[in-house]
């Protein structure tokens, strides 16, 4: 697989606020380094979600304030998180971040998000989209799954003109999905249905740090210091075992390859001529951050 030679444009696309460092941090410290374009956008607000006063504090109140005071309140949590997501993606060398606002109550692929979305695209014009699998979990109320389903309506539509919008159609290259399984064992009845696979990996060992900070960034929903380590060694050493190497990122590509010659890429040259020892050894690195 030869990679591009010329910049190209990226942008990673989170449900929530969270994702898009959780999933494909390190690949965007990577692309950074080689000079690509890369940008964020968050679909939701993300007050609610794991949030220390939205979503902890209130489940232990006797009752949660009024409509008008609550919704401030979420109006102040939301801007807090964004701060955390701007001091996230500085983590990894990049700034260009867009939160798009949508409720994360219930994320619904409505013509509005899909919309506002394709806007965006037009807009920053990605070679390559990073999101989520819009089959995850039951494909149909996982948040996750709906942010993969409105990031794909979203490229069609972006292909094509709409009135209001004065940027020209535009078209994604090659779409990579979030991998999924890395974090967590199959454990509900969705887990029963497959077909995909985890096909394509980054080695994300030599940036661990960076995607470290990044998530100790996102204080407000618990995500600094132990969960930050505990969910580096969990998920990004788990899609690294699939790799045979500490630590990487796991996507599932959308679009087939085309090539001229068969595909192989250096690395896995370079580890068939491993011993199962060597290959062992190798992989067995561990992020010693405390
Ligand atoms: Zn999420």
């Amino acid at each position: 697989m030869s990679d591009s030679s010329k910049a190209i444009t990226l942008l990673s696309i989170g449900a929530h606020p969270a994702d898009v460092f959780d999933q494909s941090g390190g690949t965007m410290a990577h692309h950074v380094a080689r000079g690509d374009r890369v940008a964020a956008a968050v679909l939701t607000h993300g007050a609610r979600v794991h949030d220390a006063v939205i979503s902890s504090q209130m489940f232990e109140r006797e009752t949660v304030p009024e409509a008008d005071e609550l919704a401030a309140l979420m109006q102040e949590r939301a801007d807090n998180k964004a701060q955390e997501v701007r001091r996230a993606c500085e983590a990894l060398g990049f700034n260009e971040l867009y939160f798009l606002g949508l409720d994360d109550a219930a994320l619904l692929l409505t013509e509005e998000a899909v919309r506002q979305l394709a806007r965006l695209i037009r807009d920053v014009r990605p070679n390559i989209v990073l999101t989520h699998y819009p089959g995850e979990g039951n494909g149909v109320t996982n948040q996750h799954a709906i942010g993969g389903q409105i990031a794909l309506y979203a490229m069609q539509l972006a292909s094509n003109v709409d009135p209001g919008d004065t940027n020209p159609p535009h078209k994604v290259a090659q779409v990579f999905f979030f991998g999924t399984g890395a974090a967590s064992v199959r454990s509900d009845l969705w887990s029963a249905a497959g077909g995909f696979t985890n096909d394509v990996f980054i080695d994300t060992t030599d940036v661990i740090d960076k995607k470290l900070a990044s998530l100790d960034a996102l204080e407000s929903q618990g995500y600094g210091g132990a969960y930050a380590r505990k969910r580096i060694e969990t998920a990004d050493g788990a899609f690294g075992s699939g790799a045979r190497t500490p630590y990487a990122e796991g996507f599932i590509k959308m679009n087939a390859e085309v090539h001229y010659h068969l595909p192989v890429t250096e690395r896995a040259l370079a580890m068939s001529t491993m011993s199962d020892h060597e290959m062992i050894e190798r992989q067995s690195t561990r992020h010693n951050a405390g």
